[in-house]
């Protein structure tokens, strides 16, 4: 964290988590994984941003990018309620075809893991030369399914963080770090 960032934050946030440095240092390293693991002879990778969470954690990682990709998304949500979060519903599909095609998809953070589990056995289904994962954040004590990240950001504890992508009630999305929220009062 570095001290302008923590001046300027709103006061339901508690504090800086991961700055706008230390961020972008990451998914630079991410981005070279992937040109690493990915020969240009497969040809364009596919990367699927899940929105909303996603779409600029998506758009660096791309801009990282030095293999060829063609960049889609998609749109996903999950039923609210209790513990029953595991129902997953696809709200907007992606334009592109997966078929023949190494697919990345991009998401901002592993709760239960019930939101890429889906998508990874969805997108399976649609005959891909591969499907990998990359995700920014993991809240590891969360976890409800046993999942395989490819290219992971960070560990982080089990708090409710924004920004970077990430909302608090469709706020807060555009910080350029992530910040945890502070728990509401008597709450
Ligand atoms: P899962 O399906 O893994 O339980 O949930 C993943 C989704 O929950 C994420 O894509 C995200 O939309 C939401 N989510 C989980 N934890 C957080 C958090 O700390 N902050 C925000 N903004 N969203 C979260
Ligand atoms: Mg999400």
């Amino acid at each position: 964290m570095d001290g302008r960032e923590s001046e300027r934050l709103p006061a339901d946030l508690r504090r800086v988590l991961l700055g706008e440095e230390e961020i972008r240092r990451r998914v630079e390293e991410l981005a070279a994984r992937i040109d690493a693991d990915c020969p240009e002879s497969a040809g364009p990778l596919l990367v699927v941003g899940v929105l909303k969470g996603a779409f600029i954690f998506t758009a660096d990682l791309a801009r990282r990018l030095r293999r060829r990709h063609v960049v889609d998304f998609i749109a996903v949500s999950s039923y609210e309620g209790g513990q029953t979060s595991g129902n997953v519903r696809l709200m907007m599909d992606t334009r592109q075809n997966m078929e023949g095609r190494h697919v990345l998809v991009v998401e901002d953070i592993l709760d239960s893991g019930c939101t890429l589990d889906f998508l990874v056995r969805s997108f399976r289904q649609r005959n891909p030369l591969s499907v990998r994962t990359a995700v920014l954040l993991d809240k590891p004590a969360r976890h409800v399914l046993p999942l395989k990240v490819d290219y992971l950001g960070f560990s982080i504890p089990d708090v409710w963080v924004v920004g970077y992508g990430l909302d608090y009630d469709e706020q807060y999305r555009t910080l350029p770090f992530i910040a945890e929220m502070r728990p509401p009062e008597g709450g």
